[in-house]
């Protein structure tokens, strides 16, 4: 293991679905991991205009207030008919109340609405990029991404966000109907990683866990 990671880890995230697989990924590792929310930390606005721009702004952040290294993501579901929306901005599509059911029909309503109807007409990408900081400002990069179906209704309640709507290819199921350990369950040595965030982390320990 990199000697970088021998200290605390800070999880640079409020959002509980992803910290609980943050800490599913992190596990086999035995490292001591603590999240942003645990601590306090404000949340920075996500002012960046990419995946990579808002990882890095948020593992920044809270590497300088805790003076620990931090890991981040920023992650969301693109919808290719709709130009790659919501994208960056899929967090904000579910509303202050996080109401995520109202996101998924909002996404249906302008699949509709752009005529995109047809089977191959509803494929869409989620994507996780992973950001590593120290204090001192040096940061790395992690991109992983999963391509699939948008099916109506959604289905499943497993999961958290977006994962009813999804079908990712070549399985007959949803992220919401799979197992966390389905979705993104991925130990040392797994050839394969399902969900963008398994992806991107697989690559992370690649270069820094071995
Ligand atoms: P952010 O990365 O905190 O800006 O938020 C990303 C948003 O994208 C989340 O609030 C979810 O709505 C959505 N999202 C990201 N990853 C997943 C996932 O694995 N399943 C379902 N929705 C996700």
């Amino acid at each position: 293991m990199s000697q970088l990671l021998k200290g605390k880890l800070v999880i640079a995230t409020h959002n509980s679905g992803k910290l609980a697989e943050f800490r599913d990924l992190l596990e086999p590792f035995g490292l001591q991991v603590v999240s942003a929310g645990e601590l306090g930390l404000a949340e920075p606005d996500e002012t960046g205009s990419t995946f990579e721009a808002n990882a890095e702004l948020k593992a920044l952040a809270a590497a300088r207030a805790t003076g620990l290294l931090a890991l981040a993501d920023d992650s969301g579901i693109c919808v290719e008919a709709l130009g790659g929306e919501p994208g960056i901005y899929s967090a904000r599509w579910a509303g202050p109340d996080k109401d995520f059911a109202r996101a998924m029909r909002n996404i249906e309503e302008r699949l509709q609405a752009s005529g995109a109807t047809k089977p191959g007409d509803r494929r869409a990408y989620f994507v996780a990029v992973l950001c590593l900081a120290q204090p001192d400002g040096s940061t790395r990069l992690w991109r992983g991404e999963v391509h699939g179906d948008l099916v109506w209704p959604p289905r499943g309640a497993a999961g958290f966000g977006y994962d009813p709507m999804f079908q990712p290819d070549g399985h007959t199921r949803t992220f919401g109907e799979m197992t966390a350990d389905e979705k993104h369950g991925w130990r040392p040595g797994d050839e394969v990683a399902l969900s963008h965030r398994a992806r991107a982390f697989k690559l992370f320990a690649g270069d820094m866990l071995a």
